[in-house]
């Protein structure tokens, strides 16, 4: 069966087909998806434009009521949904139910929050004058998302922007239009007008740089690579449309003399391989004291040997495939680089071969390595980890900062004074202290500095910055006759 677009709320088919196969077993073909034309995405804006107006005038409990179902929904079904986001994704079951669920908390917090959005007012200076200052959406938003976490990312943005009264076009990645076609079915069935949410899936190249470029989309919330954040800013700057971007990022982890290795190297598993290191908080480089250097690598080392690699939906699967092929073949490229250079593979980087065709590999530690070493400066998205020796709190600090990249930092130690001035000196818009850098709350800001992010922050209530525009009104009352 053809899983089509959701276009002005009809199910339509386009002009071309996403084969959706499991990364765990290539033989299995999770089904096939239609791409939307681009006169189908004319449609689609042209639509939206439309309904928004319905949408931002029919209340604010008509909007907390469709958010609440979808929430409530999502998480009722986050087994079947994560069983289904694992299967077309990879990542292990308990981290896909996990992420349908938490999705599901994305729309019923914004659900609140379309109840609870306050304005301003203030007297004039003139006399007899008063000011209100509120916010109005935007009006037709469009959301790119990747696929490495297909369904939270989009729902971090979709939920706000129905909340505040925006219509929304959602062109998911191509890897898994499986979890966006489950998101978009949820939503045909509630009382949203037909136009409000819509779902184009389609190429990166095509259809989303159509989107990107579109005059009439008033806002574009991007989460993806650097590269194809920098094609839709200059995409949308040539409309002045709104836009903002979550990147890439080349996270590090400080483990410092005083820390409890145990933790770190748990955390150090959990943040560099979960998700095959597909996840753009992942702690890709791993800055150890050298006092307790040794023993940490030996550690991690031996965790990484029981880090069960396997199909996604396999129990007993602590890391499953990587995405596609395409990413396959960029990781073992990385790993022949890396075996070129000093630097020294402590275990792991194998391509493995299971009872089942997919795209596995072994996940690898990477020893002896300079942070001027290519690996450590680029966005692998692999399940590849590499260790500095560090010296100094103060040399660590400075390795950390010394990226492009600024999305989260963490440090172990248990100093509360290395804590507090690395937490104000980092580079970085999240910063972790004796935790994983992977892992954040959906009440609170996410978002990073330099290369990785650009424009307003997005969840928590700051979402509202970018999913509204202000509009400062005077009155004049007048004298009571
Ligand atoms: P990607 O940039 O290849 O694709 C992201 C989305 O953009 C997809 O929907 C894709 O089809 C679309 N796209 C591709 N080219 C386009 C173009 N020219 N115009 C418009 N749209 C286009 O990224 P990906 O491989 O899907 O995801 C991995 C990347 O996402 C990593 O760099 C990762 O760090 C980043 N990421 C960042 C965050 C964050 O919050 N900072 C979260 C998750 C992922």
């Amino acid at each position: 069966m053809l899983n089509k677009n959701l276009i002005n709320g009809e199910w339509l088919a386009g002009d071309d087909e996403i084969k959706n196969i499991n990364p765990s077993d290539t033989s299995d073909v999770i089904g096939d998806y239609s791409c939307a034309t681009l006169t189908q995405l004319e449609d689609a804006v042209n639509v939206a434009r439309q309904a928004q107006q319905g949408w931002r005038q029919c209340g604010i409990e008509a909007r907390q009521a469709v958010l609440q179902q979808v929430g409530n929904e999502l998480m009722a079904r986050a087994e079947e949904l994560g069983k289904l986001l694992s299967r077309e994704e990879g990542k292990p079951l308990a981290e896909g139910k996990g992420e349908v669920y938490r999705a599901g908390q994305f729309f019923t917090y914004y659900a609140a929050e379309a109840l609870r959005e306050l304005g301003m007012n203030a007297d004039s200076t003139r006399p007899n004058i008063e000011i209100d200052v509120r916010r109005e959406p935007m009006g037709v938003v469009a959301v790119v998302s990747p696929w490495n976490f297909p369904t939270a990312t989009a729902s971090w943005k979709i939920a706000p922007a129905l909340a505040f009264g925006n219509a929304v076009i959602w062109k998911p990645a191509s890897n898994t239009p499986a979890s966006a076609w489950a998101v978009a079915e949820i939503f045909s069935r509630t009382a949203l007008p037909a136009g409000v949410f819509q779902l184009l899936a389609g190429g990166g190249g095509t259809l989303g740089n159509a989107l990107a470029a579109h005059p009439k989309i008033d806002a574009i919330s991007f989460t993806g690579s650097y590269t194809t954040g920098v094609e839709i800013a200059k995409a949308a700057a040539a409309n002045l449309t709104k836009f903002q971007l979550e990147l890439g990022s080349k996270n590090a982890l400080v483990v410092m003399d005083d820390a409890d290795v145990d933790a770190a190297v748990a955390a150090a598993l959990g943040g560099g391989y979960s998700g095959s290191g597909q996840k753009c908080t992942a702690s890709s480089r791993l800055l150890v004291h050298s006092k307790v250097h040794d023993e940490f690598i030996e550690k991690l080392t031996a965790a990484l040997a029981g880090f069960k690699v396997g199909n996604a939906l396999a129990a007993d699967t602590k890391m499953g495939p990587v995405v596609s092929n395409t990413q396959l073949q960029e990781n073992l490229k990385w790993i022949e680089r890396i075996k070129s250079s000093d630097a020294e593979i402590v275990c792991g980087g194998e391509r493995l071969a299971l009872a089942e065709e997919g795209y596995y590999m072994s996940p690898a530690l990477v020893v002896n390595s300079i942070n001027e070493m290519d690996f450590n400066r680029a966005e692998m998205f692999a399940p590849i980890a590499a260790v500095q020796k560090i010296n100094s709190y103060e040399e660590g600090l400075a390795i950390a900062n010394d990226t492009d990249y600024g999305l989260v930092a963490g440090i172990f130690t248990r100093s509360l004074a290395r804590a507090t001035h690395f937490r104000r000196s980092v580079e970085s818009g999240c910063v972790t202290v004796n935790l994983p850098t992977a892992g954040t709350d959906y009440h609170v800001p996410f978002g990073g500095r330099k290369n990785s992010s650009f424009g307003a922050r997005e969840q928590g209530t700051v979402a509202v910055e970018f999913y509204t525009q202000m509009k400062t009104a005077y009155i004049s009352a007048g004298t009571p006759q």
